[in-house]
């Protein structure tokens, strides 16, 4: 039966309600769009209200009302991830974090902050005892700690910190549940796991406890090279040189320099590009390095001027993505591990200008990987899923950015423990419908 609307949204006094169709609208979607495949999916799902708490308290009133009206309820932060995930599927209410955005407390190596709160804010503040948080995604800016727990999976600082995903990158939260009668939980350590990366499946997560890393003067440097494979060589070498403290390798196979319009002057043409972040102290011992490799430094900006201007960060991960649909919205990606470099020469050799490399380097397990957003010219669906089966044939691990099912994105299996915790904390199914696929066919 239909859910009353404007009874369920008095029942919500004192919390911000929004109604207007237009920002509706707006608060409904995300960067799904990146997908061609999931803009046709997706374009016209909308909620119906959207609610905006500052307290846990108006988290549980929220959750009170959504189970006594039987009402969908999918959580958003700054709606920047790009498979949908905070896309209400079947309309209901969208809980915006954006106004919890308390930081609770920062101490050395630790930090406790509301869901809301900003990456890019967030380190302002841990910049001051000389901490900051020890990966972001390259949307720090506007993106929410909570969202990139929530739907995200790790960025600038993996080389040295691996994912999200790894034990330690996330100490405890704090989740609001579904049930009759809704209640606050903790959990730490391994538990965490299970609404780590769930697309606010399963709990409304109202606290966050971050580990952070040291904060280094960053150098900001761009070096170029004739030949994409030595480029990708060089990430590699510059990642296993455990002497040289980075935080960022980004490897760009040409034309995708050419999409970086704010720093074409760096950037000459037909050649390969490294956007990199290093520590000042280590940029001496560095400039052996790309000596060794051949490259040459087009760009270094030290740390104190590349915080005034544009930061390189933003040209990489999948702001990449950004730039070059910017150019040319044909243009489309996907997420992929390698197991090695030579399983990217044949790659990138064998797609040639279809399939056109940009690699991230990360530490998986305590091994430095290539992992690849790499820029898919889009000429079909069935064409995309070709290439997918190709390099899945070939061995590289494909986390699929054009579905909106969890398990079929970066997880691939089923995870069980996350299924479990939903059965308790969401029992009439009501958080985020149709995005976890062993809940929906259980
Ligand atoms: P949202 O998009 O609002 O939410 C993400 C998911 O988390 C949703 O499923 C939502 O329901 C859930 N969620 C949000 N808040 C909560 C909560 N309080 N409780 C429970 N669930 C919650 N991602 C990366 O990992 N690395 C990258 O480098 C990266 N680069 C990007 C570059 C571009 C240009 C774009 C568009 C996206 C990129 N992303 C990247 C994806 C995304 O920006 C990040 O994952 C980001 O951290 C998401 O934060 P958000 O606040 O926008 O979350």
């Amino acid at each position: 039966q239909a859910i009353d609307w404007n009874s369920l949204a008095s029942e919500l006094t004192g919390i911000e309600i929004i109604d207007d169709p237009t920002k509706v609208a707006k608060l409904s979607l995300d960067y799904y769009h990146f997908s061609p495949v999931l803009e046709s999916q997706l374009k016209d799902k909308r909620g119906n209200i959207v609610v905006r708490p500052t307290t846990v308290a108006e988290v549980l009133e929220i959750a009170r009302v959504c189970v006594k009206y039987k009402a969908p309820l999918t959580v958003r932060g700054s709606g920047t991830g790009n498979y949908g995930q905070c896309i209400p599927l079947n309309g209901g209410l969208i809980l915006d974090t954006t106004r919890m955005n308390q930081i609770n407390w920062i101490k050395p190596g630790l930090a406790s902050v509301q869901p809301g709160v900003k990456l890019a804010a967030f380190d302002k503040e841990a910049h001051k005892i000389g901490w900051e948080l020890r990966m972001a995604p390259s949307t720090y800016r506007t993106a929410t700690i909570g969202g990139f727990i929530g739907g995200g999976s790790g960025g600038i600082g993996s080389i040295t910190y691996g994912v999200l995903r790894d034990r330690g990158n996330l100490h405890a939260v704090q989740v609001v549940t579904l049930e009759d009668q809704p209640r606050v939980i903790e959990l730490r350590s391994d538990q965490v796991q299970k609404v780590n990366h769930a697309y606010g499946t399963n709990g409304i997560i109202t606290e966050l406890e971050i580990p952070l890393g040291p904060v280094y003067p960053w150098a900001e440097v761009i070096v170029v090279f004739d030949d994409f494979m030595t480029a990708a060589r060089f990430g590699q070498a510059l990642g296993d040189a455990d002497g040289l403290i980075k935080k960022l390798i980004s490897i760009h196979a040409w034309p995708i320099p050419s999409y970086f319009a704010a720093v074409s002057n760096y950037l000459p043409e037909a050649k390969h590009c490294a956007l990199l972040m290093i520590a000042e102290s280590s940029l001496e011992p560095f400039q052996d390095l790309v000596r060794e490799y051949g490259g040459e430094v087009t760009y270094q900006k030290s740390a104190h001027e590349a915080s005034k201007g544009v930061s390189l960060a933003e040209f990489t991960w999948n702001h990449t993505t950004l730039h070059a649909r910017s150019v040319d919205p044909n243009l489309t990606y996907l997420q992929t591990s390698f197991v090695n470099l030579e399983q990217v020469e044949h790659l990138y050799h064998h797609f040639g200008d279809e399939v056109i490399m940009h690699l991230e380097f990360m530490r998986v397990a305590g091994k430095l990987i290539p992992v690849g957003l790499q820029i898919v010219r889009y000429s079909s669906e069935d064409r995309l899923n070709e290439i997918i089966r190709y390099h899945e044939d070939y061995g590289a691990l494909i986390a699929n950015p054009h579905t909106y099912i969890l398990e079929d994105g970066g997880m691939k299996t089923v995870d069980m423990e996350q299924l479990r915790f939903k059965e308790i904390v969401d029992p009439y199914g009501l958080m985020n419908p149709g995005k976890m696929r062993a809940w929906e066919h259980r």
